[in-house]
């Protein structure tokens, strides 16, 4: 029987990785650092967290119990708090992380990364018998299933040194690109802020998300940095995805190239997004979203 391991943190995250860690073994044990029992593994090992301590501070107790149990594969998602937990549980164990954009277990496991800032896929097998990863959002398919699974108290005690004092909401809204079915990216092809509200008048017809391009979040400061895509920002998976005045870098194109259709409005015939997109439209966007938003 072929054993995975997650380090979950939070309930709904950790609940998807136990869904998708199914895919790699016959078992999934879940270290559940305050996210309670999860319906998604075999066996919960749940520690009551303290609330004055970081989670990433049990990094170390998480690591040595995955020791004393003989864990052979460990999965984080690719949050900062899993990428947090990750390194060090990685580094105590004796190996690297590796952030797997894709996992296949064979005779041997193999996993993709992105190498080049996404420009190429690098594949490594696997040759430690510990291997801890980080995944990406996409790279498992989750399958949802709910076990009856049982579960077990665990005490952990955390490294001393830090103390969280307090927490609180960013302001704005916060949104969950990866899991949108629609979503609508807006880059330099738009002049102003203001003409962003044509997107955004699409994007109601369509029920989708906006998102946009690196620049759009932390060029012009246009939109909140949560919504921009790409190898440094949000990766998404929707059925449709609409590139509007985005001119199709890779760095951009590594965070949507798993859309299932995308769409693009470029001015630019030669834009390299056309060579990837389902659908193009060669046009001024400031002519073709109204006409498209009014005919939806
Ligand atoms: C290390 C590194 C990491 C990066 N990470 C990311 C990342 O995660 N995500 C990301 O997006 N970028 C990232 N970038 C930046 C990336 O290389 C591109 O610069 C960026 O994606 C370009 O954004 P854009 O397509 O909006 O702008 P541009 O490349 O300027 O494209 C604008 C497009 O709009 C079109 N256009 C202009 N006017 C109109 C009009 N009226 N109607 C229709 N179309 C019009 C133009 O033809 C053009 O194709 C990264 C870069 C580096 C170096």
């Amino acid at each position: 029987m072929t054993e995975v391991w997650i380090i979950a943190h939070d309930a709904t995250g950790g609940n998807a990785l136990a869904c998708a860690a199914r895919a790699l073994g016959d078992r999934v044990v879940a270290i559940s650092l305050g996210a309670g029992v999860l319906p998604g593994a075999d066996l919960s090992l749940t520690v009551q967290v303290s609330p004055e301590v970081p989670v990433e501070a049990y990094a170390c107790a998480v690591a040595d119990l995955l020791s004393a149990r003989g864990a052979q594969l460990v999965l984080t998602d690719a949050t900062t708090t899993g990428r947090l937990l990750a390194g060090q549980v990685a580094a105590r164990l004796g190996v690297s992380p590796l952030t797997a954009s894709g996992v296949v277990r064979g005779n041997s496991l193999q996993v993709t990364r992105l190498v080049y800032g996404g420009l190429a896929v690098a594949t490594d097998e696997v040759i430690s018998p510990v291997c801890v990863l980080v995944v990406a959002p996409g790279a498992l398919t989750a399958e949802e299933s709910v076990r009856a699974g049982q579960s077990e108290a665990v005490s952990l005690t955390p490294a001393g040194g830090l103390r969280l004092v307090e927490t609180r909401a960013k302001g704005g809204t916060s949104v969950d690109l990866t899991g949108a079915k629609r979503v609508v990216g807006v880059g330099r092809g738009f002049a102003a802020e203001a003409d962003l509200e044509l997107a955004r008048a699409l994007a109601v017809k369509l029920g989708a998300e906006v998102a946009c391009s690196r620049p759009i979040a932390e060029g012009v400061n246009w939109m909140p940095a949560e919504r921009y895509l790409g190898v440094s920002g949000a990766t998404i998976k929707p059925e449709l995805y609409l590139a509007i005045g985005i001119s199709g870098q890779v760095q951009h194109l590594v965070g949507v190239n798993h859309s299932k259709v995308i769409v693009a409005i470029n001015s630019d015939k030669n834009a390299p997004i056309f060579a990837h997109a389902d659908f193009g439209v060669v046009g001024d966007l400031y002519q073709v979203l109204p006409e498209l938003t009014k005919s939806l």
